[in-house]
């Protein structure tokens, strides 16, 4: 599938800001701790995407965000940067919709993917460089069935396939979630633990044979479609192997998605582990709910952008909140990134202002930090406010917050 034009990123080094020698921590939910991602020259990620039934709304956005930070760091440091990411465009979500709707749910799904690459454009969001739809990716996902069933690692529930979760030993270590936790969150995230004729409760659907009025593709298990965690897991490997160094998403895919893919991987290659780390993005809430389509309690992106809120404004809202923190959305978070936004246009505007080597260090530093975006955004607001004041001499600061805030928080100042 196409992905989306990507922004111009400026180098640092070439600004005359070279990189330190940093290591990008980040919380790894499965061993619950900050720890130091040591790419390759490569830095492998992939990162889940949406199912395309209905615009991007914030909490999409927030998590986008935070991968996109981890993009720029590792950029920033070095490293190339090989990032997968996936839109599962056939999906009982999506089939749903487009039946509730009377539309094409081809229609729908590329249709919202157009919307959703719009909206990652106008924020900045560097493109993945593989961008997998579920519908193109069937023969990969076939043939990762396929390695299961080789290993005795599936069977059929009424001509449905599934994958038992006895097979991997290492189920349970990617959200560390006890049976009784994993359960009812089971339920919750399209699992379905009450399936008779399943041999474990947990176990998860690989291939979903086709039902009336639903589409379906061949394959040596029958005329059906894939399951959700199988399609990721079978992108990711195609395109970045075992061991890829980050998988990413929002903190309600660690169980059961991230977990059922590791073990897929796991199992099906008998390699391990899936990804090094899987790194989880908080949820962004609304009235005091988590912001999610089934309550209906959705700030879209496209929606603010065509009210004519500036991206970068959003872009800066998201920021200031830690990625991995769960907060709500509030208008008043907006008017206060769009002030802090020209604040910082106008600081660039000046002749001269402070040196910006010590800003560049500090925000870099704490970018390393877990992705400290917050405390990034003080550094800049700093050097802002001394430079409104008059403070500094040195002509080339403004061009080079300029090109900090572009590089690593992908936030243009003109
Ligand atoms: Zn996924």
């Amino acid at each position: 599938m196409r992905s989306w034009p990507a922004p111009e990123v400026p180098s640092l080094s070439a600004a005359g800001l070279p990189a330190p020698a940093l290591q990008l921590h980040l919380h790894d939910t499965g061993t619950g701790t900050v720890r130091p991602t040591a790419p390759g020259d490569t830095a492998r990620m992939y990162v889940c995407g949406i199912t395309p039934y209905d615009a991007t709304h914030l909490g999409h956005a927030n998590t986008y965000l935070a991968f996109d930070l981890v993009n720029r760091v590792w950029r920033d440091l070095g490293h190339t940067v090989h990032y997968v990411q996936n839109a599962t465009d056939v999906d009982d979500p999506l089939l749903e919709r487009a039946r509730q709707t009377g539309e094409d749910w081809r229609e729908l799904a590329e249709r919202e993917i157009a919307l959703f690459r719009e909206d990652m454009t106008e924020l900045r969001v560097l493109p993945p460089d593989q961008y997998i739809g579920a519908v193109e990716a069937i023969p990969m996902i076939v043939e990762m069935i396929e390695k299961l069933r080789a290993k005795d690692a599936t069977y059929t529930v009424d001509g449905d396939l599934y994958f038992p979760v006895a097979a991997d030993p290492g189920f349970g270590e990617v959200s560390r979630l006890s049976r009784e936790a994993m359960m009812p969150l089971f339920a919750e995230r399209g699992g379905d633990p009450g399936r008779e004729g399943k041999e474990d409760a947990l176990d998860a659907l690989l291939w979903l044979a086709q039902r009336p009025g639903e589409p379906g593709w061949e394959s040596p298990f029958g005329t059906g479609r894939p399951g959700w965690h199988v399609e990721c897991s079978a992108i990711s490997i195609e395109y970045l192997g075992m061991a890829f160094d980050v998988e990413g998403g929002g903190s309600d895919l660690a169980f059961p998605h991230h977990e059922m893919g590791a073990s897929h991987a796991q199992v099906a290659t008998g390699e391990r582990p899936h990804a090094r780390a899987y790194v989880h993005a908080g949820m962004v809430g609304l009235d005091g709910e988590k912001m999610s389509k089934s309550k209906g309690n959705l700030v879209f992106v496209s929606a603010l952008r065509r009210s004519g809120t500036d991206p970068m404004a959003i872009r800066l809202a998201l920021l200031a909140h830690h990625y991995r923190s769960d907060w709500e959305w509030t208008a008043e978070q907006l008017d206060a990134a769009a002030a802090r936004l020209g604040r910082w246009r106008a600081a660039v505007l000046r002749p001269a202002g402070p040196p910006a080597g010590p800003v560049a260090d500090a925000v870099r530093r704490h970018l390393a930090d877990d992705l400290d975006a917050p405390a990034a955004l003080v550094e800049i607001d700093r050097w802002a406010e001394r430079a409104a004041a008059g403070e500094g001499t040195d002509e080339a600061a403004p061009a080079r917050i300029r090109a900090i805030a572009d590089a690593l928080l992908g936030v243009t100042l003109h």
